[in-house]
This record gives structure tokens, sequence and C-alpha cells, in this order.
């Protein structure tokens, strides 16, 4: 592979301006009309314009729960990659890497070359994408403990990396943030120390005033506002109280019930600032999604698909896509960090429960021949705390399908990693495809207006365990499918055809 190869699409349907990138792009899919018990399918293409601005922002991000176990570990790592850091292990000396990134540490194929071999580059060559080593942070946590101390509090980091990099993270403080004591669990009450005062009104005002301070004193174009905090309880979606925009604003005006996760949401679009949930609570209730459609701001989440239910969203393709009829899921976790403890108390534990449910529910209904309407495998999900592991989570699963002829299969898989270093690369995507999805405009023929992506941002399903979509969307979980969806869309604005994979080139004599 090329590593950070530059590429040129040579087409008349593609324009490389000083500005933007335009491309021509024939987008051809399929209509099905059901007649007469008979499915009829229309192919059909639509002809799109594609514009991509080509300057890449100063992007800041703001990462609420920015002491936490993610929130240090991404910090640290980008600190660790833009200073070229090494450490010795007991196994040998380590370097700084994006490992776990899509956009850092995937790679896309471009086509056969002369030999009839693939060429491969790195995703983020696809498009101008802002470099994660340029990312700026600033954040919030309702623990005043500064940058450094985190670290050392998350035990993620081997220490020689926590000693390099602890002079460059102390100087890096959260700011006060809002803890409202019934949405989160009752054993987090002992860390927080770093409280912003007030009515809902007054910490919304100060939450969009600490944006607003740090766009300026950093320099920033931009900035991305990601929710890294601890899982909350659900928040009762309630016609009056936050199903609109106006009664969600409303009620922070009265002090009525908010999440803190949502007064987030809300003083970042108010802010223009695109917000993205990596929690499973609802923070995003319809009153934050119309207050984001109403001023065009990119909303995504929920919950960030890691480990476990990243697998699963494999496996479970895997076995139903191959014709096998799965009828059970059973996933067991412990943890030892303080998610973990959160995650405990029993309406934490819901949110996460309901958020790793729905994750095989596309792929049962993709496969009428296995399932009768209404049928669909047993899926249970427990969550352990066990603080010795700590950030060292563990996932047995057990994945129980039908065969032929009355045969059964069991395929048992124990996962053990940091999770935490699986969380971060996939914050650290979030921020710069939602960064890049800001740059991009679109038109048809039929419809010549140019227009951006619908502000619930579903592109991000990839890296979302329950992803948000637009009303009456499809929601898919299946990963390959999430990933061919980024890739194709990325392809289509530099005039590129969906990847098929179908290497005919190689088929014929
Ligand atoms: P953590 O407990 O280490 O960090 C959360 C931080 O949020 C803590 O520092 C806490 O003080 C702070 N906090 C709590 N309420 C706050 C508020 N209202 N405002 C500001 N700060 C607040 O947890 P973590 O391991 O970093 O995980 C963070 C979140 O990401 C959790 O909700 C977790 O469920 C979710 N998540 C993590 C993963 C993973 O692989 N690590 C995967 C999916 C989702």
């Amino acid at each position: 592979m090329e590593a950070a190869a530059q590429f040129f699409v040579e087409s008349p349907d593609v324009v490389y301006g000083p500005e933007a990138i335009e491309a021509q792009y024939e987008y051809r899919t399929t209509r099905v009309s059901r007649e007469g018990g008979v499915l009829k399918v229309h192919p059909t293409s639509t002809r799109f314009t594609f514009r991509t601005a080509r300057q890449v922002p100063r992007l800041g991000v703001m990462l609420v729960g920015w002491g936490g176990n993610n929130g240090s570990t991404l910090t640290a790592a980008v600190l660790a990659n833009r200073l070229r850091l090494s450490w010795p292990t007991r196994s040998g000396r380590k370097e700084a890497n994006y490992y776990g990134s899509l956009t850092q540490a995937g790679t896309v194929s471009l086509g056969l070359d002369a030999e009839g071999q693939e060429v491969f580059v790195p995703f983020s060559a696809l498009l101008p994408m802002v470099a994660p080593n340029d990312l700026v942070f600033d954040g919030w946590d309702i623990s005043s403990l500064n940058l450094a101390e985190a670290m050392r509090r998350a035990k993620v980091l081997d220490w020689g990396l926590q000693e390099q990099l602890w002079p460059h993270m102390e100087a890096l403080r959260p700011r006060p943030s809002v803890y409202i004591p019934e949405f989160i669990a009752a054993n987090q009450s002992a860390r927080a120390d770093n409280l912003i005062p007030g009515s809902r009104a007054q910490q919304l005002e100060q939450i969009r005033r600490d944006i607003r301070d740090f766009r300026s004193s950093a320099g920033l174009d931009k900035i991305i506002v990601l929710w890294t905090a601890n899982t909350e309880r659900f928040c009762e979606v309630i016609p009056g109280l936050n199903d609109t925009a106006e009664n969600l604003l409303h009620t922070i005006e009265l002090g009525l019930e908010v999440s803190p996760s949502t007064l987030f949401a809300v003083a970042s679009i108010l802010e223009g600032c695109a917000f993205l949930n990596g929690s499973p609570q609802n923070t995003l209730v319809p009153g934050a999604l119309e207050l984001a459609w109403q001023r065009r701001v990119f909303v995504g989440g929920d919950d960030f698909k890691s480990g476990q239910t990243k697998v699963k969203s494999v496996l479970v393709d895997f076995l139903i896509g191959s014709g096998l009829k799965t009828m059970s899921i059973v996933s067991y976790n412990h943890l030892g960090n303080n998610d973990g403890e959160n995650l405990s108390a029993p309406l934490q534990f819901r949110s996460k429960e309901v958020s790793k449910s729905n994750v095989v529910d596309d792929m049962v209904q993709s496969n009428p021949v296995l399932y009768a309407p209404g049928e669909e495998p047993d899926h249970c999900v427990v969550i352990k705390y066990v603080p010795y592991v700590g950030d060292s989570k563990r996932a047995l699963d057990e994945y129980t399908s039908e065969l032929m002829l009355g045969g059964t299969n069991t395929l048992v898989l124990h996962n053990t990693c940091e999770d935490s270093l699986l969380a971060a690369p996939i914050m650290l995507d979030l921020a710069l495809l939602t960064e890049l999805c800001q740059r991009v405009s679109f038109c048809t023929d039929a419809d010549p207006e140019p227009q951006t992506f619908h502000p619930v941002l579903s592109l991000l399903s990839f890296l979302f365990k329950a992803p948000l979509v637009p009303p009456g969307s499809p929601v898919v979980n299946a990963l390959f499918r999430q990933r061919s969806c980024i890739e194709n869309i990325l392809r289509a604005c530099v005039g590129l055809p969906p990847q098929n994979h179908m290497l005919l080139e190689h088929k014929m004599e």
C-alpha cells in the first residue's frame, strides 16, 4: 500500500477547483413496487453534483466528561502522536499510532493497477480531512482533576507514556459542568466537585459562553461537542416538556426536568456546533432534534460502537447472511472502570441494555426466509462491575444458531481489551467525519438548490451502537454495510463509483 498517497481522479466529471472539489455523480439505485402479489423492481438513476470545500478548518473538540477514561485517553493519544512519543514496555518499545481509527488506520481500494492488483490508500486520503494531530481539545467535567491526574486515575496507559505526557496534560483542566444527581448513579457523587451553579437557564448560558470562549481563545474556525460523560438514565419524553424545540427551551427556562446531556446538546446547537452523543441515553429528545433541524446543525448518536456490539454486528450479519438461523444471543460483560461502576446502578444499566439490545434487528428483519414476522432471537445482556479488571473489559458472548436438518451451532467468544483504547479512535473518527460532512453540499438535476446532509447525520452509523437516523429512514447496524455507506458516499464526492467488489476484470478469459 502507498501510505499517505495522494490521488487525483482524472475524469471530465470531476473538477478540482481552488476552493472545492466538484463531482458529477450518477446515483443508480432501485425502487420496488408490489403489484398483485408480484414485486416489480425499477432501476432508477439520479444525477448529483457533490461539492466538497477543500479548506480544512482549525478544529476544536469539546468533550463533556473530559476527565474520564475516554476523554483523558483521547487527549493523550493525540498528544502522543503529535509529539511522536515512544516508550519502553516489557514487550519492547511502543510508538504512538492511531490503530482502531477508520479514517487513520483503515484503507480503501482505488481499483486495479496495470498488473491487475488492487491499489489501497488510507481512508483519510479520499477527501481533505482535518489531521488528528491538529485537533485542539477542551471540555467539561464534574470532577476537577486536571488531565494528567485524570490520565493517572484512568490507569489505561503504560507508565512510561504517562510520565512523558504528564507535563503536557497537567495544564489542561476541565471546565465546571452541570451535575444533576438523579441522572447518573449515586456512586458518582464523590467526584462531583467542579460544578456550574445557578438555574438551568443560567447553566445553559454558561455552557454557551464556554464554547464561545474556547472558540476565540484558541483561534478556532469550528467546534464539535462530544458527550463522553457518564451514562445517564433515560429521560421521559413528555408532550409539553421536551417534545418540540419550543417546549424544550421553555422547560429549560422554567427549570423543569432536563438531563445534563440534553442541556449540552441544546447549548451546542444554539452555538451552531455539531453535537455527538457517545453514551446510550436518549439525550437527543424530539425537542432537541427539532432544534437541530431548525438551526441546520448536525447531531449524531447514540453510544460509541466499540467492542462487543461491534463484534455482534459482524457476527450476526455473517450468521444470518449465510442463511443460518440465530436463535439465542447471550452477552455477558464485566469491567472495573468508573463507567462500569456507574453502570452497576439499575437505571443507568437499563440505558445501556436498551442500546445494546436492538443491534441485530435489521439483520433479523432482512431475512424473511428464516424468521416469521415478529420472530426474533432471544437476546440477553448482562453487565457486572468488577473493580480489579479496571479498564480491561471482558465480554463473553454465546451465539446459538439452527443449522439444516435439526442441527445447532454454538459459537462462544471471549473478548478482552482496554475499553478506552477502543473508544478513543472512534471519538476521533466521529469528529473528523462530522467536520468533513459539514464541508459537503450537493444538488440534483431535479432540485438544483444546494443542500447539506440531513441534520441527523446517519452516515456516522458505523461508529454508534444505536444509530440515530432521520425519521422514516432504515436503521442499519450491520457493520460492513455501515462502512460501505461512508466509503461510497466519500467516493461519490470525488466522482468514483460505489465499491462493488465484483472484480469482473479477473473473471473473464
Ligand atoms: P468515565 O466514567 O471514566 O468518564 C466519564 C466522565 O464523565 C467522568 O470523568 C465523570 O466525572 C464525568 N461526568 C459525569 N457526569 C458529567 C456531567 N454531567 N458533565 C461533565 N462531566 C460529567 O467513563 P468512560 O469510560 O470515559 O466512558 C464515558 C462514556 O462513554 C460512558 O457513558 C460509557 O458508557 C460510554 N461508552 C464507552 C465505551 C468504551 O468503550 N469506553 C463504549 C461505548 C460507550
